[in-house]
């Protein structure tokens, strides 16, 4: 039985302590907010645990690995082209998405008006219907670090199948 492959994804960033308004990247929207988050990349916190979801059902180590931070090349990289690259290697693997799911946990911004959005940009980039894919945003009520709204959290668990 080695058809299904299941694997998950965690990853949390932190804002930065100035306020830098703008625009930040999450599920490869672009979402304003009062702070970006720190990152060597784009920081799309989102994208990331999705990542470390699919290396993890193929057994191939985490994001950390395939685009070091020490690397100059992945500054300020765009994290929906590490995720076509990292897809690419499910592909050449045979296999395609059975479903992803995806909690972003965000004291601010308010994510609910984004979630269409960021599902239909999964699903473009993983050739995947839009019905397979679920992006679900919650708070910790104003619990902890998320809740001091001092960082984004995500997780997301994926299944994959083999297509041929
Ligand atoms: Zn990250």
């Amino acid at each position: 039985m080695n058809d299904l492959r299941i694997g998950h994804g965690f990853d949390v960033h932190r804002f930065t302590d100035e306020q830098t308004a703008g625009v930040q990247k999450l599920g490869g929207v672009d979402v304003p907010v009062e702070r970006t988050l720190l990152a060597h990349s784009d920081g799309d916190v989102v994208l990331h645990a999705i990542m470390d979801a699919v290396l993890g059902a193929l057994a191939l180590g985490d994001i950390g690995t395939h685009f070091p931070d020490t690397d100059p090349h992945w500054s300020g990289a765009d994290s929906t082209v590490l995720l076509r690259q990292v897809w690419q290697q499910a592909k050449e693997r045979g296999y395609g998405l059975v479903n992803l799911d995806v909690t972003v946990v965000a004291q601010t911004p308010k994510l609910q008006p984004y979630r269409s959005a960021m599902t239909d940009h999964l699903a473009a980039v993983l050739g995947a219907p839009t019905d397979s894919i679920n992006v679900k945003a919650t708070t910790t009520e104003k619990l902890g670090y998320i809740g001091r709204r001092e960082g984004i959290a995500t997780h997301a668990v994926v299944l994959l199948g083999r297509l041929r």
